[in-house]
């Protein structure tokens, strides 16, 4: 197994050295109890670039920066989904020229791993990156930094995995409000509020009293608002349906060109498998480059066969299964427009939101234990609790007529990942308008879109 990882490896650093200065090496094996998985980001250019660290290893277990599939299966992702805010210079990682920054990860901490088998891991995230000259120039300007490169990795890594039974499973979410300050909210109405925050029970009372409303106004106004968060392009293809349900990977990086066109056929099929995504290749650039053709051709079969081109692996690999695994959402017929489609999902997202936090019982765990810098809170998909992190408290309550950070938001955008089951794809609302612009299936999946969405319609 040893051999077939080494050599995993050095066919992707060979590939991996022609796409860009950045590239991912990744190894995984059973350490005791825990399967632990190391990745080392390296910089083969020669100038020292910047990695943010959203999303990524370097940040910790946090987010579903990799698939993990058993037989072409993929595993739940049980980790956090976080609230971060924009990223700031503290956000991103230095890499130094022909230097490498590395962590390791035991990801028993996000799957759980109950049966023994032939599992297969793979890179799910795009890395995003500056130069260190670009750093220099927005950091002069602007707190808030962006990315301007993204490069989605294509590394996987086979491996065998027996006695499972004994592996570490992760954290359960009440071992995590042991001796932590808890304000419960039982439909709308505060049952603890003692010593609690009191602004986090004023943002959730207004919470209580907007979400119905925006949901509302979905079909009914602000649609101007509405293009803008969801679907700045409204004559958009259905290239990917919005109904890929919570766990369709972020499969493309932010830049990647929302031109599969329109021929892609409204019935997207069979073949968008659960683990469709890291597979695009290292050469995975902004642009597809010459070799890509902006449309698929109306016959795209079962077996998807992409032509991105000579530099396309094959390589779905034994656990590209032709369905969409059990998490896939209700299909996505061809009766249905795809705005019409993501204008449901957007509605859906909404309205079990306004559900949950009318008709259930939640908590917010104040100074959640896994909270990060740059955090202002996290929960776990299906969860009625969410954690706050200390980092909130700077930012005002209640949501503006602007999309500056707060808490009001803040809390939107954890419950439509607990309730609605969003994910996160981009951070702050830069990327977060790309995203409605060039790929508006990821937009209505995105909690930060729905977090600007919804405080800007409230005003
Ligand atoms: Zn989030």
């Amino acid at each position: 197994m040893k051999i077939i990882v080494l050599f995993l490896l050095l066919v992707a650093y060979a590939m991996a050295v022609q796409s860009g200065p950045l590239s991912l090496d990744m190894a995984c094996d059973r350490a005791f109890s825990a399967v632990l998985c190391t990745f080392e980001f390296t910089n083969n250019g020669r100038e020292d670039l910047y990695l943010l660290t959203y999303n990524t290893p370097l940040e910790g277990p946090y987010s579903p920066f990799i698939t993990l599939s058993l037989k072409g299966k993929p595993l739940q992702y049980e980790g956090v989904f976080a609230s971060r805010t924009p990223p700031t210079r503290e956000g991103f990682a230095l890499i130094k020229a022909r230097q490498s920054v590395s962590a390791s990860i035991q990801i028993t901490e996000i799957f759980s791993i109950n049966r023994d088998g032939h599992y297969t891991v793979r890179y799910a995230q795009p890395l995003q990156y500056l130069s260190a000259n670009e750093m220099r120039q927005q950091s002069y300007f602007d707190d808030v930094i962006e990315a301007s490169q993204s490069v989605l990795p294509t590394q996987s890594v086979n491996l065998y995995l027996d006695k499972t039974r004994s592996l570490d499973k992760p954290m359960k979410q009440d071992e995590q409000t042991a001796r932590k300050e808890v304000i419960t909210i039982t439909a709308c109405r505060t049952t603890v509020s003692v010593g609690s925050d009191a602004s986090i029970v004023e943002a959730h009372k207004k919470l209580c009293s907007h979400v119905h409303k925006v949901e509302d106004a979905v079909d009914k106004k602000n649609k101007t608002l509405y293009r803008e968060w969801f679907e700045a392009r409204p004559t958009h293809g259905p290239d990917h349906g919005p109904d890929h349900g919570p766990d369709h990977k972020p499969d493309h990086g932010p830049d990647h060109k929302p031109d599969h066109g329109p021929d892609h056929g409204p019935d997207h099929g069979p073949d968008h498998g659960p683990d469709h995504g890291p597979d695009h290749g290292p050469d995975h650039k902004p642009d597809h480059g010459p070799d890509h053709k902006p449309d698929h051709g109306p016959d795209h079969g079962p077996d998807h066969k992409p032509d991105h081109g000579p530099d396309h692996k094959p390589d779905h690999g034994p656990d590209h299964e032709p369905n969409h695994g059990p998490h896939h959402g209700p299909h996505h017929g061809p009766n249905h427009g795809p705005n019409h489609g993501r204008k449901n999902k957007v509605k859906d997202v909404f309205r079990k939101v306004n559900t949950g936090i009318r008709t259930k019982s939640v908590k917010y765990v104040i100074n959640g234990v896994n909270c990060q810098p740059n955090w202002g809170a996290y929960t776990y998909k299906g969860s009625t609790t969410t954690y706050i992190c200390p980092g909130l408290s700077n930012f005002p309550t209640l949501c503006s007529d602007d999309t500056k950070y707060n808490k009001e938001g803040v809390l939107l955008h954890e419950w439509s990942h607990a309730f609605g089951h969003t994910s996160d794809h981009a951070y702050g609302p830069r990327e977060s308008r790309k995203l409605a612009k060039n790929y508006p299936d990821k937009a209505v999946d995105n909690a930060d879109n729905y977090m600007y969405y919804y405080c800007l319609s409230i005003h």
